[in-house]
């Protein structure tokens, strides 16, 4: 088939190298010079495991393209993905202009290509219930063409997105035709091999599954972190409170990690875009409000503990390292990191700061201000240090050389994020240490 693929973010690149992947003819189409030149060149702009191999075999066997010309982008293509962010507005609503103006470009489009096939619109962009009849009526006011339209959310994980693509654990398309939906199903067939389910719904149910997701996920993790915040009142240990309560099969285990609170470029909005839509409707969406305001609130509490550990030190001669930037292993997305809000809120009280993180240094000099600075390594990061915090649970930072990090920091403090580290190695190394949902070691 012949796909145009519209945003090479995190997930059209992904989704369009993987339709590539199975022999589809694919188009990628940004409005960004920088990346679409960086992608000619054989360079993702993003990191993602495995993406730059894919990306240039597909490349390679010019199944995959990738332009900022739109009338060249649309013009054959038999299906138009719509993969743009939908950003939180300053109200909380998902911001609809990038897809909206995705959606007009389309219609022009199609209102000036001579070919007479009917064309299928896919909003994979994650939109509130509705934005698909928008999307169709933006369309429409720019041509008198019969096009299709469908929804088909996106559920990869950054970090695991070729893999999550390849082998979805459900493929979920809303579409009103019969048309739209068996080419849809087709599109799709090769990923489902393996027996997973292809769930055909009507476009507003499709809208929804991906919001009752991640929001789903997201009380997961808040639920959590209220539990681990009343485990530290109590003197209770969450990590052991977790075994308990997770070897319940109807809890399961996933999921359910105390920690900083979660962040990334999902979550935080599309729980903020869940809330608007009940205030729009006038049901109130108290459970997650309740489940934002958990989250914005474990950052503080964290934060506290330092304040309490370093009450009346002078804070312009502290020195701090942090230890992973992006809001998660395995991606160099810092959107809504939690390490961003706690640098700020270091830098704001005058520490000095150095950070070290696998892959995120760059990512992470688009929204921090230069007086924070890279170290090349985790160790490097920690030098002369009077405090280390763990924010993103790394492989590298699983299993350190505590004495080396011992003889290296000024004083042998650790504040862990991620409860990366048994307390008990902890207190056999001596350093002092605080974690989430466990009592301390001082
Ligand atoms: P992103 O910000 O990484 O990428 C969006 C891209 O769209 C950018 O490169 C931007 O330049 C481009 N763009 C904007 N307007 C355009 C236009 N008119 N024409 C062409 N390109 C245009 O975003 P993302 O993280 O890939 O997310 C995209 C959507 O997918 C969002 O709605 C998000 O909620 C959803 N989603 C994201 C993830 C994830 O893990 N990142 C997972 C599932 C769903």
């Amino acid at each position: 088939m012949r796909i145009t693929m519209v945003g090479t973010g995190y997930v059209g690149l992904v989704t369009g190298t993987c339709f590539a992947n199975t022999g589809n003819q694919v188009t990628c189409l940004d409005i960004d010079q920088s990346k679409i030149e960086k992608l000619n060149n054989g360079i993702s702009p993003i990191y993602e495991p495995g993406l730059d191999e894919l990306i240039g075999r597909n490349a390679k066997a010019s199944r995959l393209h990738f332009t900022t010309d739109k009338s060249a982008a649309y013009k054959n293509a038999e299906i138009i993905f719509i993969a743009v962010g939908t950003p939180s507005g300053s109200d909380g609503r998902a911001n609809l202009q990038y897809v909206l103006a995705a959606a007009q470009d389309i219609g022009d489009a199609i209102e000036a290509s001579s070919d007479t096939r009917e064309k299928i619109i896919v909003v994979k962009s994650t939109v509130p219930v509705g934005t698909n009849i928008k999307v169709q009526q933006a369309v429409a006011s720019r041509t008198s063409k019969t096009f299709h339209m469908a929804s088909n959310p996106e559920f990869l994980k950054e970090g695991a997105a070729i893999n999550d693509f390849n082998k979805p654990d459900r493929v979920v398309i809303g579409a009103h035709t019969k048309y739209a939906a068996d080419k849809m199903r087709d599109l799709y067939e090769p990923f489902v091999r393996q027996g997973n389910p292809i769930f055909i719904m009507d476009i507003p149910s499709a809208e929804m599954v991906k919001y009752a997701s991640n929001c789903m996920l997201a009380t997961k993790i808040s639920f959590i972190n209220e539990v681990a915040n009343l485990c530290e009142q109590y003197g209770a240990d969450i990590s052991e409170v977790r075994r308990g309560m997770c070897s319940d099969k109807r809890i399961g285990n996933q999921f359910l990690y105390p920690g900083l609170g979660y962040g990334g470029s999902c979550f935080p909005k599309d729980v903020l875009a869940m809330i608007s839509m009940g205030q729009d409707c006038g049901h109130p969406a108290e459970l997650l409000e309740s489940v934002h305001r958990v989250n914005q609130q474990q950052r503080d509490v964290f934060l506290t503990k330092l304040e309490s550990h370093f009450e009346g030190a002078d804070w312009s001669k502290l020195k701090i390292a942090v230890w992973g930037i992006a809001f998660k292993p395995g991606t160099d997305d810092v959107r809504e990191a939690p390490s961003i809000t706690l640098i700020q809120k270091l830098l704001e009280k005058g520490a000095t700061v150095t950070a070290y993180d696998p892959v995120a240094h760059e990512t992470a000099g688009e929204v921090l201000t230069d007086s924070i600075t890279y170290a090349n390594n985790a160790i490097e990061a920690i030098n002369d240090a009077d405090a280390l915090i763990v924010c993103t649970d790394w492989s590298e930072f699983k299993n350190p050389e505590f004495e080396l990090m011992k003889d290296k920091m000024a004083t042998p403090v650790i504040f862990d994020g991620r409860n990366v580290y048994r307390r008990s190695t902890m207190r056999e190394y001596g350093f002092v240490y605080h974690s989430v949902g466990r009592a301390p070691i001082n």
